[in-house]
């Protein structure tokens, strides 16, 4: 279980979230991504090793200022640029810490609906699973969908979910791993450890 940070404020969000997974840095790691919101896209750029790696990739022109990073440490799936964090499927983006242990027979449910995959992580498969009931809600409403998700996934959880046709919010979900979320001035954070913010005031 390694790191997520997310930032949605008035700010440039992607120095920031680098920062706070460099603040991460101490759990340990083997890959590290982000994803951000540009011109009402989604986008992902994700790297295996160290964050350096990962920052140089990035542009640092991108006036972006909501987003979410991931340091991964894997645990389905081998270390791999593909299987690293964000994942996406559909209209739906996360980042996750922990482990989806019945991942493989929500895998199966997602294939008899039309699904396909890109990789080998629990992760993606939760994604996928996200994408799939907010396809099939009438209404939409977020927290209905993410607790039947929630009821759906077996094991230990913190998501962050971006939606693409909700370009102002990020969602979270939880179970038996950490998240925080801090309110600031016009900004919010979320961490899966306080140190990723904590010189923020
Ligand atoms: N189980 C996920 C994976 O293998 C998340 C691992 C983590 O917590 O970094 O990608």
């Amino acid at each position: 279980m390694c790191g997520i940070v997310g930032y949605i404020g008035k700010k440039k969000s992607l120095p920031i979230l680098i920062d706070g997974l460099k603040k991460l840095e101490y759990r340990g790691y083997d890959s590290a991504g982000v994803a951000y919101f540009e011109n009402g896209d989604i986008k992902i750029t994700k790297s295996v090793g160290r964050i350096n790696h990962l920052e140089n990739k990035l542009d640092n022109s991108i006036n972006t200022n909501i987003g979410i990073g991931h340091t991964r440490w894997a645990t389905h799936g081998e270390v791999n640029e593909v299987n690293s964090h964000p994942h996406h499927n559909g209209d739906i983006v996360i980042v996750h810490n922990g482990m989806i242990e019945n991942y493989l027979e929500i895998k199966e449910f997602l294939i008899s609906k039309g699904y396909s995959f890109y990789g080998d992580t629990d992760t993606e498969i939760a994604c996928a699973y996200i994408d799939y009931e907010y396809k099939n809600s009438n209404n939409k409403n977020i927290i209905e969908i993410l607790n039947k998700c929630s009821s759906k996934f077996i094991g230990s959880y913190a998501i962050v979910v971006m939606i693409k046709d909700i370009s102002n919010k990020l969602f979270v979900m939880k179970k038996d791993s950490p998240l925080v979320i801090a309110r600031g001035n016009n900004e919010n954070f979320i961490a899966s450890d306080i140190l990723a913010f904590a010189d923020k005031s």
